[in-house]
């Protein structure tokens, strides 16, 4: 049966035309499904029963169970969901303190095959998410800041499970119904979204109506290194993605973030800052330093805490904005995909 959850406002007109309905029933269908989140037809109240027993008739609700809740002790928490098909995905609300992001997932696994990632080492590559189940993630993660931190979810991160720009319509739908002040009202400025690189999908990116914020992982200070760990990097080298990077056209008052993840003893030492600096030169940009997460799917290191901070003070003596990102989570497994991977490592 089809998804009521998955639909845009425009497609949402539509099946209310072809059921000979007034047009107004088709917005305040969607603020039902994205500003209250109901789950089910019978919650949309000031809709008649008739009309609501016909989108029954056709539609339903994403299944969509969350499975198990983590909290950190730095206060990120963690969450697992369960999709109809038996599969699992994971979100993440992340608490520095004072700010809270939702990390979300945009694929089950993911078809890069990064070496250092758990994603990749443990689930593979299963599906893309549809828009609802993209949708849903959120909608749990914004009532959970307000029930746990009294608090609205503004800011959103696409660095869950998955590569984003591999699920680009589902993403792209998601992210305008994300937008849409008659859905979940996020501002633009707050949502980003991470890729490793897919020259094609960024191109599709900033073709975008409103684009959000963009962030690539390079992780590798030259092509050599790169396609060691990211083997994507053969099909889009990183000369090409760095052209396509300079090339772009970005809001006046957005740069895309270039993140880094140190592996010891890889890419983490002095010689590869200088090389890194000279890459990315000219890339409107700030650079997010990353320090490898271990994990149990891993045999990479974590770097010396003397070499991220050498890493990161020849960037800033070169005039780069770089941060080095809290790490978050780190107790519940807080990197990318790992809780989903244990779950699958441990059967279930
Ligand atoms: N697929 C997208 C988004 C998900 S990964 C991407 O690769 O950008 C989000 C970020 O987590 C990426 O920058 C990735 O390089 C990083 N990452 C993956 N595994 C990690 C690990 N074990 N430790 C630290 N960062 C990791
Ligand atoms: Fe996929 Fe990102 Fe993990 Fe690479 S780092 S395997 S692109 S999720």
């Amino acid at each position: 049966m089809k998804k009521i959850d998955c639909l845009s406002a425009l497609e949402l007109d539509d099946v209310i035309k072809s059921f000979n309905e007034q047009s107004f029933r088709s917005k305040q269908i969607y603020n039902w499904l994205y500003h209250n989140n109901v789950t089910s037809f019978d919650m949309m109240t000031n809709i008649p029963s008739s009309l609501r027993e016909k989108l029954a008739k056709e539609y339903q609700f994403t299944y969509f169970e969350e499975v198990k809740r983590l909290t950190s002790s730095d206060g990120s928490i963690k969450f697992l969901f369960k999709l109809e098909d038996n599969q699992h995905i994971e979100s993440v609300l992340l608490s520095d303190g004072n700010r809270i992001s939702g990390c979300i997932s945009t694929q089950i696994g993911c078809r890069m095959g990064c070496k250092f990632c758990a994603t990749a080492a443990a689930v593979g590559f299963k599906r893309n998410l549809t828009v609802g189940e993209i949708l849903n993630q959120v909608a749990v993660l914004r009532k959970s800041a307000e029930e746990l931190f009294d608090e609205k979810l503004l800011n959103l991160v696409f660095m869950g499970m998955g590569e984003p720009l591999d699920n680009f319509e589902n993403l792209k739908k998601a992210l305008e119904i994300l937008l849409d002040d008659n859905a979940f009202g996020f501002s633009h400025r707050k949502i980003t979204v991470s890729t490793s690189g897919l020259i094609d999908g960024i191109k599709d990116f900033f073709a975008m109506e409103t684009p959000v914020n963009l962030a690539v992982s390079i992780n590798g200070p030259n092509q050599h290194i790169r396609q060691e760990i990211m083997p994507i990097s053969y099909k889009y080298p990183l000369k090409d993605l760095i052209n396509t990077l300079k090339n772009v056209e970005i809001d006046k008052r957005k740069r895309i973030t270039l993140e880094y993840v140190l592996l010891g003893g890889i890419n983490d030492s002095l010689s590869h800052a200088k090389e890194f600096c000279q890459l990315i030169k000219g890339v409107k940009a700030k650079v997010n330093l990353i320090s490898f997460n271990g994990s149990p799917f891993s045999t990479f290191k974590t770097p010396s805490e003397e070499n991220v901070l050498q890493f990161q003070e020849y960037l800033i003596n070169n005039n780069i904005t770089v941060f080095i990102r809290k790490k978050l989570g780190q107790d519940i497994s807080g990197a990318c995909g790992q809780l989903a991977a244990e779950y699958k490592g441990a059967g279930r």
